[in-house]
C-alpha cells in the first residue's frame, strides 16, 4: 500500500521534472506519439539463433540443432532509428521505466504475427522468463529492463512469469565486445534459481531486450535445458544485425 503510494508520488514528480514528450518529434503528451509509433515496422525476416543465417520463422535450422541448443529466436523489430533511442531511454533512465507499456505493446504485436511463436505459446506448460541482470547492476539501475518486458508479455499472453535464472557473474556489456569474445564473456554467467522447482518446466519463452549474435540467449538456454527443460524459444524486442 505504502509502496503503491510512493510510486504514485514518484510518478507525479517525474512528470513534473521530465514532462512526457515524443522522443522523435518532441510533441508533448507521450514518449512516442501515434504518428511516430506508426513509422516502426515489424521484422519480416528472422535468423537462426546458431548460425545467424536466414531462417524464415526464426527456428533453429535442423542441421544447427544440438541437445542443449536454443530452439529458436524471434525478434519483433530491428534495432535502429527510433527503436534504438527508445531502448536506450528504457535502459538508462529509471524514471522512464513506464516506457514498458509501449515497448511491451510493440513486442507483443511483433511476436503474435509470427506463426512459429503462436505455435509455441499454444503448447502446454509454457512459462515466461527473462535474461537476468547481476544483482549489483539491477540494484544500481533499479530494475531489469528485460524482466519488465517479460512481465508485460506475461500479462498480454496470460502465461505465467517465473524468475528461472540468476546471473552469477558481473559480465562486460556484450555490445562492447567482438563476436568471438562475447561467447567467452557470457560463459558460466548464469545458474538456475535455487528457489525454484524445475521438474514441471517444459517449454520456456526466454525474454531479452536486444539480441545481436544470440550468445546470451544460447547460454541461458543451455542452463535451462541441462536442468531438464524440453524447449526454449528466445524472444527479443529488437534484433541488431
Ligand atoms: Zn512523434
Ligand atoms: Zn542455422
Amino acid at each position: 500500500m505504502l509502496r503503491a503510494k510512493l510510486e504514485f508520488v514518484l510518478d507525479f514528480l517525474a512528470t513534473l521534472l521530465f514532462p512526457k514528450r515524443c522522443i522523435r518529434c518532441r510533441k508533448s503528451g507521450e514518449y512516442i506519439c501515434d504518428n511516430c509509433f506508426a513509422t516502426i515496422s515489424f521484422l519480416q525476416f528472422q535468423v537462426c539463433g546458431i548460425c545467424q543465417k536466414g531462417s524464415i520463422d526464426g527456428m533453429t535450422h535442423p542441421k544447427c540443432r544440438t541437445a542443449y541448443g536454443i530452439d529458436g529466436i524471434i525478434s519483433s523489430i530491428a534495432y535502429k532509428g527510433i527503436v534504438k533511442k527508445l531502448l536506450y531511454q528504457f535502459k538508462y533512465k529509471p524514471y522512464l521505466s513506464d516506457l514498458k507499456t509501449i515497448l511491451g505493446k510493440l513486442f507483443y504485436e511483433g511476436l503474435i504475427q509470427q506463426e512459429a511463436f503462436e505455435k509455441f505459446v499454444s503448447k502446454e506448460n509454457v512459462v515466461i522468463t527473462a535474461v537476468p541482470l547481476h544483482k549489483s547492476r539491477e540494484r544500481s539501475r533499479g530494475y531489469n529492463q528485460s524482466e519488465l518486458l517479460a512481465k508485460e508479455l506475461s500479462i498480454s499472453l496470460k502465461i505465467p512469469y517465473h524468475k528461472l535464472l540468476i546471473r552469477e557473474k558481473q559480465t562486460k556489456p556484450q555490445f562492447e565486445l567482438k563476436k568471438e569474445e562475447r561467447k567467452k564473456n557470457i560463459l558460466g554467467a548464469f545458474s538456475l534459481n535455487p528457489k525454484l522447482k524445475t521438474q514441471n518446466l517444459k517449454n520456456i519463452i526466454l525474454v531479452d531486450d536486444i539480441t545481436t549474435t544470440g550468445a546470451t540467449l544460447r547460454e541461458c538456454a543451455k542452463i535451462l535445458k541441462q536442468s531438464g527443460v524440453s524447449k526454449v524459444l528466445g524472444v527479443t524486442l529488437a534484433h541488431e544485425g
